[in-house]
């Protein structure tokens, strides 16, 4: 399947040529003629399958088409999103998607000016991608319009669940227009989210392009048995003997991350924290420094999750 075949408008279509994608991915190839047609979409998808293409280009189109046909109206798509960095990256991709439309993206979420945001979102806005507690800041305090809405996108809806949001969400979803198309992705299926799925999605296409709960086919994975005490040592040994240039580490609690990081810079390995204790402009500048090698280990805690409940802390080995 070429992205020719997709029906996408001409400016999407060369954008992607611009960018070097090919051919669709398998979520691509599944979902966007599906979201196309304007149907609710149940999908199974993680991150690095393409998944954020697979909702975006679609939804530019639409865009696209009823600007041409004089039905733009404020707010068409809403991307809600479990975190700030998320949101960004998804923001990040609407832009670079819909760089030759004249399509507005905004991105909202907590720890950032509501000033700057608002700014924004009065300067004309077609796609606003946001974390559940701005978005109902912004519902509650009237500053945004969504009666215009016409589809929603739930990304990682199960981290989502996992840290908490089902109760915001709730109360984002009454106060947007119950006539609308809603798209669900999240990379693990179990009780919660169908639950949460049955409340929102009207007669879904269910996408699954790998066998259902499976991790990322491109990661391997060790476990080592060890004594708590010895993590730590374990890691750096780890880290050293294999050389392992820019390593992810999950632990449970915030707590938990700073006090690894403070071990491993002992142990002479550029290490930084991260999570949701640090302010926002320090959690941008993490970010950069490992994305541009300036930290070799970063460190972040996520809550227990389903996926992680087994694994106190996990290493991604990603060079
Ligand atoms: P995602 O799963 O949305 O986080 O995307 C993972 C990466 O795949 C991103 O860097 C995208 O730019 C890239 N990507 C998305 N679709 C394609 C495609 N069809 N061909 C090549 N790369 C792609």
């Amino acid at each position: 399947m070429s992205f020719a075949s997709l029906g996408l408008h001409q400016d999407i279509l060369n954008q992607v040529n611009e960018l070097g994608y090919t051919t669709p991915t398998p979520i691509q190839c599944a979902a966007i003629p599906v979201v196309l047609m304007g149907k609710d979409v149940m999908a199974g998808a993680q991150t690095g399958t393409g998944k954020t293409a697979a909702f975006a280009l679609p939804l530019l189109h639409r865009i696209q088409h009823n600007k041409s046909t004089n039905q733009a109206q404020c707010i068409q798509v809403l991307v809600l999103t479990p975190t700030r960095e998320l949101a960004q990256q998804v923001h990040a991709s609407f832009v670079k998607y819909g760089q030759n439309l004249s399509i507005r993206s905004v991105v909202a979420y907590g720890g950032a000016s509501l000033n700057v945001q608002v700014d924004a979102l009065q300067q004309g806005c077609d796609v606003l991608v946001a974390t559940p507690g701005r978005l109902l800041e912004l519902i509650m305090k009237k500053l945004i319009n969504v009666s215009a809405l016409q589809t929603l996108v739930l990304d990682e809806a199960d981290r989502m669940l996992d840290m908490g949001f089902i109760i915001d969400i709730q109360r984002i979803l009454k106060n947007l227009p119950q006539t609308r198309q809603t798209l669900f992705f999240s990379a693990t299926f179990n009780d919660d989210i169908f639950a949460l799925s049955k409340t929102l999605l009207k007669e879904p296409q269910l996408i699954e392009v790998d066998s259902r709960n499976t991790t990322a086919t491109q990661v391997e994975q060790r476990i080592y048995a060890v004594d708590k005490k010895r993590k730590s040592a374990l890691l750096s040994f780890l880290i050293g003997s294999k050389n392992w240039q820019q390593v992810l580490i999950f632990t449970r609690t915030k707590q938990g991350a700073d006090e690894l990081a403070n071990e491993m810079q002992k142990d002479g390995i550029a290490t930084q924290s991260f999570h949701g204790d640090k302010s926002q402009g320090a959690r941008e500048r993490v970010l950069a420094d490992f994305k541009a090698g300036k930290v070799r280990g970063s460190y972040r805690n996520r809550r227990c999750s389903k996926r992680h409940r087994h694994r106190s802390i996990t290493v991604c080995d990603q060079s």
